[in-house]
């Protein structure tokens, strides 16, 4: 069936935040008693709402602060507008592509607006964003892509999921889509993308062709 739908996932996808991400919560968990590296954050957290964040956490220290999510945040946000990018070949990608796009992402609206906007991809998904905290279940259940699917007006069947994360691919999967692993960022994992299920690729330009190529 043809794919007539993209949904991006954003972190680690159309944006390379994940270092900064990880980087900011492993210091900011830190300074919560709990030494742990970045590595083990990116493992444990990446591709989570922080809403789901938080009660991994607080299992570990106990109870958190109240201003832990916004340390967290002003940290980050820092880190991205320093050095922020694009990721690699994504706006020639969604320039060419035929078919309708949109952004499906654990992160909340500020997030994505801020992400997108430093890397000038907002105009490109105006209008076409949807956050986890739209809907009751983050990854890995597969609401928010459903959720995303139906705003947009097509069937799951026609949707391709592109992530960077097991647990995107798992909600992509579960919602009756066709998911893509995006192995091109430094955290990602491209076995793991696979073993979740996932068409592993690493080259943006490779996407145009996977859609079309690829039938189930
Ligand atoms: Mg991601």
């Amino acid at each position: 069936m043809p794919i007539e739908l993209v949904i991006f996932d954003c972190d680690g996808v159309l944006v390379d935040s994940e270092p900064a991400s990880n980087r900011a919560m492993a210091e900011t968990i830190a300074e919560l008693g709990w030494d742990i590296s970045y590595d083990e954050t990116t493992m444990r957290f990446k591709g989570r709402s922080d809403r789901d964040c938080l009660p991994i956490i607080e299992r570990r220290v106990g109870e958190i602060p109240d201003d832990f999510l916004e340390r967290y945040r002003e940290r980050m946000f820092a880190m991205f507008r320093k050095d922020l990018e694009a990721v690699d070949g994504v706006a020639e990608v969604l320039e060419g592509l035929s078919q309708q796009v949109c952004v499906a992402s654990s992160g909340d609206h500020e997030k994505l607006r801020m992400t997108l906007g430093h890397t000038r991809l907002l105009s490109r998904f105006e209008g076409r964003i949807f956050s986890a905290v739209d809907v009751e279940r983050g990854k890995p259940e597969p609401d928010l892509f459903l959720h995303a699917a139906k705003k947009m007006g097509f069937a799951p069947a026609r949707c391709a999921v592109v992530e960077d994360s097991p647990l995107g691919v798992r909600a992509a999967r579960a919602a009756g889509m066709r998911p893509l692993g995006f192995a091109g960022t430094t955290t990602a994992d491209a076995e793991a993308l696979r073993d979740a299920g996932a068409r592993v690729f690493t080259q943006m330009h490779e996407l145009p062709a996977l859609l079309v190529a690829e039938t189930t």
